[in-house]
């Protein structure tokens, strides 16, 4: 498989090279160059697979070349045999046709595992072929943090630096990052707030003389391979319920489009998928552009769903790319226009192109609350504020009573007990098994200035599995 920039300059790269990429050298995003096709008998013959089987099924396409079958299948069989339920990802019903799809039982209780488990063992075993070690340096509000680091822990070949604004995470998300030990983990706490943590990863990789030549990944929501392993379990939900004989529609708590974007590659993969519901709160670009084609930049609204408040959906590229008829020239003018005005619409019959499957809410605090109050109320299910937002918009935008409808539950709600103790329902907040005694386990951070030498410094000293570079 070879993958393309949505710019169309950069030159097209392998799934290895893609791996460790990040941006395009365009500025653009990489995407398949062909996605792979499934027949509707294809995919009804994986049903009832274990999900590390499925995985390997849908996945494969994307790797072949450059991973052996054999290769991937064990890595696909130690990535989801961490997760602490053995179905992986559970259904669960609310309603007559309407489900939750629970994706918060890996190792950091969110879905970012799902990706983060695979895409560092990916790393580890591309690198160990190759002889080479590399550094990643990531910027984390919260969830990405813990699961970059768990995802990394047992990676030879990986050194890892998490920065987090220092005092400004909550102290869940703080510990699930910095009580894991490790010789190649680095927690950072940086003395200001997250927006200059993240200053700091884009300058280090403008100019990365203090890396002494050794390779800076990137693991934000861009990478390629956090995408691929999000499609898998569209498959998966579908084939339990009565997909691909049947269609299914799915609501998605989004940000920055990599979740939902995964869902879209699903259906053109063949998967029956009749509807997308881009879920939002008070950060509603996405709303905005599905609502009224109107994909315009706002200031940034802190909100009780911390994980989506973005201003800008950094892999909605992917989907311009597609609506322009995969015309890398369009785009790059598109996306050049938008960093001179904050503002972007795209002609009338592409935007209604796109309105063909994807329907789109904005949901605000006091919304949210209400209905994880409600949900747990009628059903005994305590769902995370995101989840909650996404169940929301799922239940005002859906189209169709009698076609299954299934919102990606995309936290353990004892991330995010600020919501859920608003909601009324706290005092039913329990830790899972696996990370009951969080509170007790000691913690490993290093607290810096807000000063870029400084942490670059700190790097430098630190990158090679504890010792200098
Ligand atoms: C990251 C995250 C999201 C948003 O996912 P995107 O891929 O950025 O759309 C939603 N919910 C939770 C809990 C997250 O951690």
């Amino acid at each position: 498989m070879r993958y393309i920039s949505t710019r169309g300059q950069a030159p097209a790269l392998n799934f290895e090279d893609v791996l460790l990429a990040g941006l395009a050298s365009d500025g653009g995003l990489y995407v398949p160059e062909n996605l792979p096709r499934f027949t509707v008998e294809e995919i009804a013959s994986w049903s009832g697979l274990p999900y590390h089987e499925l995985a390997f099924k849908v996945m494969r396409p994307f790797v072949a070349g450059s991973i052996p079958d054999a290769d991937f299948k064990q890595i696909l069989q130690e990535t989801y045999g961490v997760f602490a339920h053995s179905a992986v990802a559970p259904l669960r019903q609310l309603d007559s046709n309407e489900w939750v799809l629970e994706l918060f039982h890996g190792p950091t209780l969110a879905f970012k595992d799902f990706a983060l488990q695979l895409l560092g063992r990916l790393l580890d075993y591309v690198l160990a072929k190759r002889g080479e070690r590399v550094v990643i340096i990531g910027a984390t509000s919260g969830d990405t943090g813990s699961a970059a680091i768990e995802g990394c822990r047992r990676c030879d070949n990986v050194d890892i630096f998490i920065l987090h604004p220092h005092n400004r995470v909550s102290e869940v998300q703080r510990r699930q990052m910095t009580t894991i030990s490790g010789e190649n983990i680095h927690n950072i706490a940086i003395e200001g707030n997250f927006d200059d943590c993240q200053e700091m990863v884009k300058d280090s990789f403008a100019d990365q003389g203090f890396l002494k030549g050794t390779r800076l990944v990137a693991v934000n929501s861009i990478n390629w391979a956090r995408i691929m392993a999000q499609i898998v379990y569209y498959f998966h939900a579908a084939l339990q319920l009565g997909g691909p004989a049947r269609s299914v529609a799915f609501s998605v708590p989004t940000g920055n489009f990599g979740d939902i974007f995964a869902g879209y590659l699903a259906r053109n993969m063949g998967l029956p998928i009749s509807q997308l519901v881009v879920a939002t709160n008070r950060n509603d670009i996405l709303h905005r552009f599905m609502s009224g084609n109107r994909y315009d930049k706002d200031t940034l609204h802190p909100s009780l769903s911390p994980s989506m408040d973005i201003m800008v959906s950094s892999n909605f590229e992917r989907l311009l790319f597609d609506l322009h008829g995969r015309n890398g020239a369009a785009v790059a003018e598109l996306m050049s226009a938008f960093k001179a005005s904050g503002k972007l619409s795209v002609e009338e019959e592409r935007w209604t192109e796109a309105r063909k499957l994807f329907d789109s809410l904005a949901v605000d605090d006091e919304q949210t609350c209400k209905t994880i109050a409600e949900v747990f109320e009628a059903t005994g299910e305590l769902l995370d504020p995101h989840t909650a937002i996404g169940v929301y918009a799922a239940r005002e935008c859906r189209r169709s009573l009698a076609i299954p409808m299934v919102t990606l539950a995309t936290a353990h709600p004892v991330k995010f007990p600020e919501a859920v103790e608003k909601a009324g329902v706290g005092k039913a907040l329990e830790l899972p098994a696996h990370l009951a005694d969080l509170f007790e386990r000691p913690e490993r951070c290093t607290v810096l200035s807000n000063d870029l030498k400084a942490m670059q410094a700190f790097v430098t000293e630190h990158g090679n599995r504890g010792k200098p570079l």
